[in-house]
């Protein structure tokens, strides 16, 4: 007999015939010999429309209340879905999560599990009960036993975290789509579905916009050792495995908050090629990485700051036995890059041999701004000058002079509480690792940019240690490689995106910490668009990024700043290329199919 947990969304439990069918399947489930516990969302869009109801009576409405009007959707699905068990004849009792046990902290509309209590589950379980849990929802650890949600989308979380207190079999995730697609297929119908993928892809995919799965769920699956699957609701298909590494046992203590970093590493064989003052037009990019694609030299990080006039930078790494040959790709391109013969524009190539890059990894920094802060902060009070900055959603790098490499392993380690050393290796190898697997979309965020910061330790640690404070999160964070005299200061600009909703209160701070640190102009642009490749195969394969820069040129599409991390490729583009350059790279890549997938209304 297994322990099952299985959790359907707002669309498969959108009518009383959806909820019957649901209950048809978790009866059968059942039928099969196994112990069944059901999470669900609130029926199809309930939980927008309580939105709504809430701006209308209030543009900011206290976040409290927002917590006690959301919750209220689930129950509804919970308390049907319970009654459409018993009407089959199987035995049901709704939770909800305050009933289950589900503890989070009191940060109300974005609370995090801080651990389940399984006594009351598991003997409704023992009963033979199915057990039907109230997703995206918890109960606070003060005294005053708040009701608390997760964040939009939550529920998945809720399912993830049931499963991993039950220590169950499996989690099986049932949704509108077949499972985990190339791309959401809303925006590009040709997107096809994969039979697995690892959880640092997903992780990555879906804090880069692929909504499938929450992303803190697929953190907790990857934390705890979780099998997890994506399903459709309507079909026998088998969806999508994630798949998850080996874990030991861990406790439920903190269960979202222990250990945000799991890791510290470190590479020293790097080395940076830097072209300054390029011109600012499509095409660029994709020619540069082309070449390099075509002596086979495989890059790292790759970062695209911010255009200065109609100037650019772009910054890249490479082993160090590669050095030599992509500086002089580098250099044989740098003058063709002149608009006309008669252009002023003097694009200079610069290269570094002494660089080190240190990382810090973890699936728990998701929607933690201040863990990078306290990267830089700690780097900063140990002394050590950071020269570039590439974040993804589960790792912060550094690029730093070689020198300090040593000091700023141990000063990070000390930091973290961890030891050096790398992950441990996947459970199960996929089917097979694609140098891209998934693209995604973001239309969410904006971009802000402050000019001329000095270029010295503590400066990127103060900005985002104030972000953090107030709770903004950043994402994509990067720092330009030109260095710009400003009063006789070396200086260059830092740039990142926020959560649109996010863009003014990010402004604000910015703004104050820029004329406390004697930093030049704050931009804030709202109409970008994120647009990012994933996939575990690129680390071994050359040629990627050039790939993806081509595919966006040959559409006339401009890249306005660029940020990698190993299995991840993000690029922002004008807000009103969004879908046009997303499937320009889900094309480029071969990641379209002859599968149309529908879904359903
Ligand atoms: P649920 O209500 O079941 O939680 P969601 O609407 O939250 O469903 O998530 C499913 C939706 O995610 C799909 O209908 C699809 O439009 C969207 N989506 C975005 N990216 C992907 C992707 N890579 N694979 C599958 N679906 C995706
Ligand atoms: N009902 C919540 C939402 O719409 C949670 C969820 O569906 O996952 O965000
Ligand atoms: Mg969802």
């Amino acid at each position: 007999m297994a322990l099952i947990v299985q959790k359907y969304g707002g669309t498969s439990v959108g009518s009383v015939e959806r909820i019957q069918a649901v209950a048809q399947r978790v009866r059968q489930t059942v039928a099969e010999g196994n112990q069944v516990a059901v999470v669900v969302s609130a029926m199809g869009k309930t939980t927008d429309g309580l939105v709504k109801l809430a701006q209308e009576i209030s543009s900011q409405p206290s976040r409290r209340e927002m917590d006690m009007l959301l919750s209220t959707g689930e129950q509804v699905s919970i308390a049907l879905l319970s009654m459409a068990l018993q009407a089959l004849g199987q035995d049901a009792i709704s939770l909800t999560g305050a009933q289950v046990g589900i503890v989070t902290e009191s940060e109300h509309t974005r609370a995090r599990i801080l651990d389940i209590r399984t006594d009351r589950i598991r003997r409704h379980l023992q009963d033979g009960k199915v057990v039907v849990v109230a997703g995206f929802q918890g109960i606070s650890q003060s005294s005053d036993l708040e009701i608390t949600t997760l964040g939009r989308g939550g529920s998945d979380t809720s399912a993830v975290a049931v499963a991993a207190a039950l220590q169950a079999d499996t989690c099986e995730i049932y949704t509108d789509v077949p499972g985990i697609l190339t791309t959401d297929p809303r925006l590009v119908p040709d997107a096809q579905l994969m039979r697995d993928i690892t959880c640092d892809e997903m992780l990555e995919l879906a804090s880069l916009g692929a909504k499938v799965l929450h992303p803190r769920a697929v953190e907790i699956a990857r934390n705890y050792g979780v099998p997890l699957v994506v399903r459709s609701s309507w079909t026998q298909e088998p969806g999508t495995r994630v798949i998850a590494p080996l874990r030991s046992p861990r406790s439920l203590e903190g269960l979202e908050l222990a250990h945000p970093v799991d890791a510290v590493e470190f590479d020293t064989n790097q080395a940076k090629v830097a072209l300054l003052r390029i011109p600012d037009r499509p095409g660029i990019a994709a020619r540069l990485f082309g070449e390099i694609a075509a002596q086979n030299l495989n890059i790292d990080l790759v970062i695209q700051s911010i255009h200065e006039g109609n100037t650019n930078d772009i910054a890249f790494t490479v082993a160090q036995p590669s050095l030599v040959r992509a500086e002089a790709v580098a250099a044989a391109i740098a003058p063709a890059l002149r608009e006309t013969p008669t252009d002023t524009t003097q694009a200079e190539v610069i290269v570094d041999q002494r660089i080190a890059k240190v990382s810090i990894a973890g699936a728990g920094m998701i929607g933690r701004p201040g863990v990078a802060a306290k990267m830089f902060s700690t780097l900063a009070a140990a002394g050590v000058n950071i020269q570039m900055i590439s974040t993804s959603e589960v790792k912060v790098s550094c690029t730093i002079d070689a020198e300090d490499c040593d000091l700023a392993i141990t000063a990070l380690c000390n930091a973290f509480q961890v030891t050096c050393s790398p992950l441990e290796a996947e459970s199960a190898a996929p089917s097979a690792t694609p140098e891209v697997r998934g693209a995604a979309l973001d239309l969410k965020q904006a971009q802000v940019a402050v000019r001329h910061v000095p270029d010295r330790p503590g400066m990127a640690a103060r900005i985002f240690a104030l972000l953090a404070e107030a709770g903004v999160s950043v994402d994509m964070i990067i720092q330009s490689q030109r260095c710009r005299l400003v009063n006789g200061l070396a200086t260059r600009d830092i740039a990142f995106t926020v959560a649109q909703a996010d863009a003014e209160q990010a402004r604000t701070i910015v703004e104050a910490a820029a004329t406390e640190l004697g930093c030049g102009e704050v931009l804030v642009n709202v109409a970008i668009a994120k647009v990012s490749v994933v996939g575990m195969g690129m680390i071994e394969t050359p040629g990627v990024a050039a790939r993806m820069f081509k595919a966006l040129a040959d559409d006339g599409i401009n890249i306005q700043m660029i940020a990698t991390s190993e299995i991840k490729i993000s690029c922002l583009v004008n807000e009103a290329d969004g879908v046009k350059a997303l499937k320009a790279v889900h094309g480029a890549f071969g990641l379209s199919g002859s599968e149309r997938v529908v879904v359903p209304a």
